[in-house]
This record gives structure tokens, sequence and C-alpha cells, in this order.
């Protein structure tokens, strides 16, 4: 289960080579408002499979160029979705992208994004 104390160790940077960013202040408090929201449901958060991502990392897992991950701002969730988990995520993240697996979460400026890639 991912807890903000595990989620901020998950969220590092994979490459094993970088000096990696920590997730930014408003994404760790959209996180935690959000892992809280899921709590009071049962719903659990097995992981997070990717937090940030210097441009090296980005480029070999195929990220997009300008990606949010390599600002420090998205996080990818392994995480049961139904109507009222996405509709959580909605409403506390800007940047929302529904997965087979789970949700890519990301606390962008701007206007918000929805996309379904089931
Ligand atoms: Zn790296």
């Amino acid at each position: 289960m991912l807890t903000v104390e595990t989620f901020k160790k998950q969220f590092l940077c994979r490459c094993g080579r970088c000096q990696s960013l920590p997730p930014s202040e408003k994404l760790l408090k959209a996180l935690t408002a959000f892992l809280s929201a899921l709590k009071v449901r049962g719903v659990e958060v097995s992981k997070c499979s990717s937090g940030y991502r210097c441009p090296f990392h980005n480029d070999a897992v195929g990220g997009a160029k300008g990606s949010m991950h390599m600002k420090g701002i998205a996080c990818d969730l392994h995480v049961p979705v139904d109507e009222v988990t996405l509709q959580t995520a909605r409403c506390i993240f800007r940047g929302v992208v529904l997965y087979d697996w789970g949700l890519h979460l990301d606390v962008r400026d701007g206007k918000p994004v929805f996309e379904d890639r089931r």
C-alpha cells in the first residue's frame, strides 16, 4: 500500500545515475489529499511506478517530450479506478490520464487535461 512516505522514495528517478528531484510541494499536497480520500473508501494505491524522470531516463522509457515527469510534478499510480476514484482525481489534479494499470496524475499549470488511454 502506498503511503506519503513510500511515495517520496518511489518518486525518485529510476535511472540510477542522476541526483533526481523530490516531488514538488504542490504535487505532494495533492497526493496526500488523494490518498486520504481513497483511504476513506477503502481503496489502496499499490505503488508509484514513475515519478521524477531526468531527461535521460525519460528518453529511455519513451516518455513524451516536455513530459511533466521531468518537472517533478507528475506521478503514475497503480490503483483500481472506478468512477468515484476518477472524479476524485479530476477534482484534485489538473492533469489526469487513465490507463489499464491506473492513473497518471500531475499538477500542471493551465487548463485541466483528461485523457482515457485504456
Ligand atoms: Zn535520472
